[in-house]
């Protein structure tokens, strides 16, 4: 056991070198604070070499491909499949070959010390860093001690899983080769993503979802949309299928997997994207009265709640507020602004929205899922808003049918756009869309509902033609021309009301945060089977725009051909439909 070496003091510490923890070390330096930054294994994180960027790399190329066969003319210079050996060799140029001297440079250049080794809590205000070679270090920090290890793959308890050898998130993102056959288990946003790239990359894909089917924390015609599209590119998608056994004896050959209803699923890999979980494990949480292995609960400012004084930070994953990228830099760049005023003695302003608190957090987390089709959404769901006390209006518009730039985008545009509107307010609570192009049309959405425009302002907001913005008009007419039949069908189930954080806080989100979690975990359930579903009452308004309340599917109506066959209508939201 080496000897712990002379103790070193910073302002502030950082353990974990992901995005999140670079954004809040750029932070501290720039607020003129000395800053250690530890790192156990590759600067950058698992963002950088497991996650968003080789998973991104990979699915370009195939959604590209994908693009273009949408487009005539385009569609007949697409003569080949999408190349295994040039979508690798692209995430290997974007992970650096695993290697993060690039980002090692980062922490150099905005001079910060980079510590290379495990770091754990050592009592309060002090870390230590134990390294393969060399003597342990003991760190202090004068103003904070900031978190930022992030999450690493939950697996279901399965006998015979090891020997499996299943794939997690980070074989799905850096092996080499395409298996013959590939069963994803989880519905979440890694599964979804990772069908699409490996079935493009010419994998036979079996998706296997729990009954709560495809990205469940999203408006359900998400999942739905997704679930017929893969199914007609020949994805094997297979909602309700509960893996409940595993088996590759001796670990190699096949693997066959067990469902609950004894059927069975023979593939090469098997990829379990079945939830996160913390890597607070191994992180002296008990030296400072923490239990280990839990996510860390935070005030709006980042500040672990459990702590008396404000020294202790956690950001990202850990904290399990969203499971973005994104959403924890933003954390990262409130909680640097609060530490830097702490420590520089001037007061905070935990005020919503204000420079010192995750508002967006709680109100305005953005996603986009890079599958095909792509998955775009910010705030709340309509059944979140509905439980979180809002009187809403949905108002749904199918851009292949209203959007000329949606049509020139991709021939035979199959999308869907959804806006939840607080009637109490006029604003915006939150904006799904569905359909190639999304991604980037996601952010127009997050400024709405984040800024909280007025929906009367939107009108002056215009889009440029002929571009798939303009969806944003076909909402908004929706919305004003359906506005007389949707008033008289106003149903405001207040279902046991909770605030929007409280809604938001317990259902985490990002990327992968649904798999293995009950969306419904209060009871508030959605499905066709339930009783109240029976009464759906389409109506008709003088401008020929048709208004029901959503519940069980009706024949004829768009959005309920839309989810054929399955739960897309949420209880008690009143849904305006273009005939
Ligand atoms: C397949 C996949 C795709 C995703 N795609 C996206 C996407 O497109 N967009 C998006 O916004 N999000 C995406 N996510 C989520 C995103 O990856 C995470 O939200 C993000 O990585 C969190 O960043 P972080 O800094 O908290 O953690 P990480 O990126 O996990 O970094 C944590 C770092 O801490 C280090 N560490 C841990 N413990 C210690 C310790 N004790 N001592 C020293 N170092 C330690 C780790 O080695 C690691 O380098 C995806 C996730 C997955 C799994």
């Amino acid at each position: 056991m080496s000897q712990p070496a002379a103790e070193k003091s910073y302002d502030v510490i950082v353990i974990g070198a992901g995005p999140i923890g670079l954004t809040l070390a750029d932070r501290a330096r720039a607020a003129g604070l000395s800053v250690a930054v530890v790192e156990r294994e590759l600067v950058g994180g698992v963002c950088s070499y497991w996650a968003c960027i080789p998973s991104k790399a990979m699915l370009r190329p195939v959604i590209a491909v994908a693009d273009a066969r949408r487009v005539n003319g385009a569609r007949q210079a697409v003569t080949g499949p999408v190349s295994p050996p040039g979508v690798f060799a692209r995430r290997d140029s974007w992970v650096s070959d695993w290697n993060d001297e690039g980002q090692a440079g980062f922490v150099k250049g905005i001079g910060a010390e980079l510590i290379r080794g495990h770091g754990r809590l050592d009592g309060p205000r002090r870390v230590s860093v134990r390294s393969a070679s060399g003597p342990t270090l003991i760190l202090s920090a004068r103003h904070a001690v900031a978190i930022c290890t992030g999450s690493g793959p939950d697996f279901p308890e399965l006998s015979g899983l090891s020997e499996a050898r299943p794939w997690s998130n980070r074989e799905a993102t850096d092996v080499h080769t395409v298996p013959g056959r590939l069963a994803i288990v989880g519905g979440g946003g890694v599964g979804v993503e990772m069908a699409t790239a490996w079935h493009g990359l010419g994998a036979s894909v079996t998706l296997l979802a729990p009954s709560d089917g495809l990205l469940p924390r999203l408006e359900p015609f998400a999942g739905e949309m997704i679930a017929r599209a893969y199914a007609d590119a020949g994805i094997d998608v297979r909602i309700g299928a509960m893996v409940s056994g595993i088996r590759r004896p001796g670990g190699a050959g096949p693997v066959t997997l067990t469902m609950e209803d004894g059927a069975r699923v023979e593939a090469d890999e098997v990829l379990f994207a079945t939830g996160r979980k913390p890597l607070t494990e191994d992180l002296g949480l008990e030296t400072v009265d923490l239990e280990p292995g839990g996510w860390l609960e935070v005030d709006d400012t980042c500040a672990v709640r459990a702590v008396d004084e404000p020294w202790l930070y956690a950001l990202g994953d850990v904290n399990r507020h969203a499971l973005l990228t994104h959403q924890g830099k933003y954390q990262a760049r409130v909680a640097g602004a609060v530490i830097a005023a702490r420590a520089a003695g001037r007061p905070v302003d935990p005020a919503p929205w204000g420079p010192h608190a995750v508002t967006a957090d709680y109100h305005a987390v953005p996603q986009v899922f890079f599958s095909d089709p792509q998955v775009g959404a910010v705030g709340l769901t309509a059944d979140q808003a509905e439980r979180s006390g809002h009187r809403i209006r949905v108002v749904d518009v199918d851009p292949g049918a209203k959007v000329p730039g949606a049509g020139l985008y991709a021939d035979g545009y199959t999308g869907r756009a959804r806006m939840v509107v607080d009637e109490g307010h006029g604003r915006l609570l939150g904006v799904t869309m569905v359909g190639p192009g999304v991604e980037e049309l996601i952010h127009s959405a997050t400024v709405v509902v984040s800024a909280q425009v007025p929906i009367e302002r939107l009108w002056h907001a215009v889009p440029c033609f002929p571009t798939i913005s303009e969806v944003w008009l076909r909402l908004l007419e929706a919305y004003r021309d359906g506005g007389d039949a949707a008033a008289r069908l106003v149903v405001t189930a207040q279902v046991g009301a909770e605030e929007p954080d409280q809604v938001l806080a317990r259902q985490g989100g990002g990327a992968d945060a649904a798999e293995g979690e009950d969306q419904h975990a209060d009871g508030v359930q959605v499905g066709l089977d339930q009783p109240e579903h029976a009464d759906h009452q389409p109506e008709q308004d003088d401008q020929g725009h048709r208004a029901h309340v959503s519940a069980a599917h009706v024949p004829g109506c768009r959005f309920c051909e839309n989810v054929a066959g399955s739960h897309a209508c949420t209880r008690s939201v009143v849904a305006v439909h273009i005939a």
